[in-house]
């Protein structure tokens, strides 16, 4: 006879990665002539739509263009209301660490579980500086969380892209120390993937078995591939997971199309 209930074990925890919101410490100021406030809530309204029952948000940094406590406190009011677990790790323009809203300490990877799967987040941004670099003390953190967590599928998430994204002036401000933190994960077969934002686009890698993704922004786009600096007329977007306990797997991006008028490509930096 066919089984019709649903096993504990099949439960499928979905998780939603957004990144780069860039608001501003007033909601109706534009950065990059858009309104990333507006932006924001339109992906979240197609978030809502899409997925009712998410189990947790990942915002992989850059939460603001403007660091000050008015546009943490809207964003924290705002996921409140919202009412879904959310982590948030800091990105480079995130400047007032003191008053980010992270996890725990932002100098401390952390570990979060959803069943057999763990999230690890990781501080990849420092004060002053637009390029990253994770910290030996959360490389040590990171190493013991692995082992900790050695029976459980891992992700592993920060700001700082450390793959080249073949475009040069993005790969200037790219993860600095990179090689050292994918030779810790390459010490390890429990990670399946690594999460970051940054770099305002799509992109996928894969090396010694771990993928290595990024996700667009919630507000504008960088153009792919290019040598200068560039928007791209992309529509906004963010990053579905939907994790089994088996360790099975599936993650893809969803763009959203916005209201607002296209977006000016015309501006020579942010
Ligand atoms: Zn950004
Ligand atoms: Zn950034």
């Amino acid at each position: 006879m066919k089984q019709t209930s649903t096993p504990a074990s099949a439960k499928v925890w979905t998780l939603i990665q957004i990144s780069d919101t860039h608001l501003m410490d007033q909601p109706e100021l534009e950065f990059a002539r858009m309104n990333p406030e507006q932006s924001f809530l339109e992906v979240v309204h197609d978030i809502q739509q899409r997925f009712p029952y998410i189990d947790a948000v990942v915002h992989t940094g850059d939460l603001a263009q403007v660091a000050a406590e008015s546009t943490y406190q809207r964003y924290l009011q705002f996921m409140q209301t919202w009412n879904v677990p959310h982590y948030q790790i800091p990105g480079n323009h995130d400047d007032y660490l003191a008053i980010f809203p992270f996890y725990k300490n932002s100098d401390e990877a952390h570990a979060i579980s959803f069943g057999c799967w763990t999230l690890i987040l990781l501080n990849s941004a420092v004060k002053g500086r637009v390029d990253g670099w994770v910290e030996q003390k959360q490389l040590d953190q990171l190493e013991q969380l692995l082992l900790e967590h050695s029976k459980q599928y891992v992700i592993v998430a920060c700001h700082h892209h450390p793959f080249a994204m073949q475009s040069h002036w993005i790969d200037q401000h790219r993860l600095k120390n990179s090689e050292a933190l994918k030779d810790v994960i390459a010490r390890h077969t429990n990670v399946k993937m690594v999460l970051f934002g940054h770099v305002h686009q799509d992109s996928e890698n894969e090396w010694q078995g771990v993928r290595y993704l990024s996700t667009p922004s919630t507000s504008v786009q960088f153009k792919p591939l290019s040598e200068n600096f560039a928007l791209d007329q992309a529509q906004p977007g963010y990053r579905v997971l939907q994790l089994k306990d088996n360790g099975e797997y599936q993650t893809y991006i969803q763009r959203v199309v916005l209201k607002q008028a296209k977006i000016n490509t015309e501006i020579s930096g942010y």
